[in-house]
């Protein structure tokens, strides 16, 4: 097959009038819109390219990708090698002739499928070695290869082959991937021989630092290339990673060069991206979706499955022009939806894909008026809106409570119907913005290693703290997982709460508060105690600083107490130290919070930290971990911080809690960087 490849590769190019040129920057953001010239025409970025893997958008007609306007698509080079195969592309001339593409093309270089799809894979000095997906058979993409198949398909912008990780892959692995990647970035410039398409080397090197560092550096070393890619993001690591990694590097690439941020990502993560200095997207959500029913609109996020849109007679957005939203009703498009009709998905895939063609339109606007940092911020709230129309999720019919306020609380509805306990003199309201139950089973139980061993049977008695009872969400749905459970672990659950007010206002309220129709808290409330076959709870009343010490130790916390702002001390350095020294054994803490100064006074007190799950608009919240002699459950179900996050907590402007004295920071930043989890 190479020698036909090869064959391919030298017969006549066109000649294309290639150039990147700057038109604009923005003010107070690292955004900027340029023209890109190909063979086939002139890009304006940033830009959107929609993902036509086999030599189709999925759907959409040649029609509706020219109606569209976007002026670039993408096509997978390992799909085309397998089906149809380089014969066909010879045959016709390429790509575009072969579809009916009059735009721009770019290839990838069938590295990110070998690593995503193949099975049997294996990286050698070489290249990468997979099973043929159709044929069955072993093959190997050299980076040699790839460029002749990609010169074959005659794609405007070729990729380099590399080699991608996840972008959570430990250091030594990390570095080996990159550093393999530049050869084969060398050797891919020197496969594009005198061909005029455009070829973007692609910057790897995982989460960390000083990794990104080196392998921009070692790529505009070589030289020579028409662009660059930042590539292994978007494979598991959090939004704020990515956004931290991809800050970085634009830094570190070339300005007057093209930067391709490889396949990312949602709406609001093409804006973040363009923030920070990225000019080229591609995703394939916007069909992706599609398929699923959900669409982008100016009113949020939609997912036309829902019933309440059965009768809804108007256009899924008024706001845009698309033959989606002029010829037809929400009702019909759900309709579609729910029966799977194929003309759902290809209605709603030319929605979502008009989506991001115009907001990408938008974005270049704003910059060229240097308007973008007030249209980031106003968008980027926008952009996070799900369904504003109808709101998801329960909405409990709150009868008249009867008793709105108790000393210090009162209850508090928020816009999608949750009842909560609200801190009057603060306005800070428990679980604010979610709802509260799932939450509590999210944050507080569900990740537990802990729980989870309790809850499959015997097992040592377990002692676990409440810590901030409030009204109760926590503790309910501890027993509603031992409830569930066909038998458990004794446990003795020990809730700390200095106000018994809020619970006492839920309690009285229990319409709203469904999760407290359950004998229990209300015998807790009358006696200060429940005990039951298997279960002791137990309240503590008064300050939790002053009275824990006289407990158990325990085996798993809830730290639920109001914000760093209302609870101060229950935040501090000197607290959470107190509180790791009265630890014996293994132990679990899990909070809402996800601060920067509370996961370093975790750090500074002894805990290992980890990532905790997204919650509501937080997209982490954090886990503590006390290990002992035997603790390696604890390591392989929890995501350690890492050298990316101390990157990040480098820029934070909060890094140490309130009652850390200025001389000591920098002592106490040495024993951060010091902790034994970073070191690797
Ligand atoms: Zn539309």
């Amino acid at each position: 097959m190479a020698s036909v490849l090869w064959t391919l590769g030298l017969r006549k190019g066109y000649k294309p009038a290639v150039g990147f040129d700057l038109r604009a920057t923005a003010t107070a953001s690292r955004a900027r819109t340029a023209t890109l010239s190909t063979a086939h025409g002139t890009i304006e970025t940033p830009v959107f390219m929609p993902v036509g893997t086999r030599g189709t958008v999925r759907t959409q007609t040649l029609a509706q990708l020219e109606r569209l306007g976007a002026p670039i698509l993408l096509a997978n080079t390992y799909h085309l090698l397998a089906r149809p195969g380089p014969e066909v592309f010879e045959r016709f001339g390429g790509l575009h002739p072969w579809m009916g593409w009059k735009g721009s093309i770019l290839t990838d270089s069938g590295g990110f499928q070998i690593f995503s799809l193949a099975e049997g894979r294996a990286m050698t000095e070489e290249g990468a070695e997979f099973r043929h997906p159709s044929a069955g058979i072993g093959m190997l993409l050299t980076p040699e290869r790839s460029i002749a198949m990609q010169r074959a398909i005659g794609s405007d912008i070729m990729m380099v082959l590399d080699q991608c990780i996840p972008s959570t892959s430990p250091y030594a692995q990390a570095k080996a991937a990159m550093e393999l990647t530049h050869r084969w970035a060398k050797r891919s410039l020197d496969a594009r021989g005198s061909s005029a398409q455009q070829l973007f080397a692609i910057v790897q090197g995982a989460c960390f630092d000083d990794l990104r560092r080196e392998s921009a550096a070692a790529l505009t070393a070589i030289g020579g290339f028409d662009g660059y890619a930042i590539g292994g993001l978007a494979v598991g690591e959090s939004r704020a990673q990515r956004e931290d990694i991809t800050e970085l590097t634009t830094q570190l690439l070339p300005a007057d060069r093209p930067r391709y941020l490889m396949g990312v990502g949602t709406p609001l993560d093409l804006l973040e991206g363009v923030h920070r200095g990225v000019d080229m997207f591609d995703c394939i959500l916007p069909t992706a979706l599609a398929q699923h029913g959900k669409a982008f609109t100016s009113h949020g996020r939609i997912d036309l499955r829902r019933g309440v849109h059965k009768l809804a007679e108007q256009p899924l957005d008024a706001t845009c022009g698309c033959e989606a939203c002029t010829l037809y009703s929400r009702s019909y498009l759900h309709h579609l939806v729910k029966c799977e009709e194929p003309l759902g998905w290809q209605l709603l895939s030319f929605h979502n894909l008009t989506f991001y063609v115009k907001l990408m339109r938008e974005i270049r606007a704003s910059i060229a008026a240097d308007t973008f940092a007030a249209f980031y911020a106003e968008r980027r709230k926008a952009l996070e809106l799900t369904d504003q129309d109808n709101p998801s999720g329960p909405r409990p019919k709150l009868r008249e409570p009867k008793l709105v306020t108790r000393g210090a609380f009162g209850i508090a509805v928020s816009p999608q119907g949750f009842a909560s306990i609200e801190h009057l003199r603060s306005g800070e309201v428990m679980h604010s913005v979610n709802d509260p139950n799932l939450e509590a089973e999210r944050v507080y139980v569900a990740q537990s290693a802990t729980i989870a061993r309790a809850l499959t049977g015997d097992g040592p008695p377990l002692v676990i703290w409440d810590v901030g009872l409030g009204a109760g969400h926590n503790a309910l749905a501890l027993l509603r997982a031992l409830d569930a459970a066909p038998t458990h672990a004794p446990v003795e659950l020990v809730s700390f709460e200095h106000d018994l007010d809020a619970f006492r206002l839920a309690l009285a309220n229990t319409g709203p508060f469904a999760h407290l129709r359950h004998a229990a808290p209300h015998i807790l409330a009358h006696r200060g105690e429940h005990v039951r076959d298997r279960l002791r709870w137990r309240l503590v009343e008064g300050d939790f600083l002053e009275t824990f010490a006289a407990e158990a130790a325990p085996d798993v916390i809830f730290y639920d107490p109001f914000s760093t702002k209302v609870d101060t001390a229950m935040w501090s350095l000197q607290a959470l130290r107190a509180l790791y020294v009265h630890l014996t054994r293994p132990a679990e803490l899990f909070t809402y919070s996800a601060s920067t100064a509370v996961r370093s006074s975790l750090l500074l007190a002894g805990f290992h930290v980890a990532r905790g799950v997204a919650s509501g608009p937080k997209d982490e919240t954090t886990i503590a971990l006390r290990l002992g002699d035997d603790s390696r459950g604890l390591f392989a179900r929890h995501r350690l911080l890492d050298h990316a996050w101390l990157v990040r907590r480098a820029r934070s402007t909060a890094r140490f809690a309130a009652d850390v004295p200025l001389e000591q920071h920098a002592e106490l930043e040495r024993l951060i960087d010091a902790h034994p989890q970073f070191a690797i």
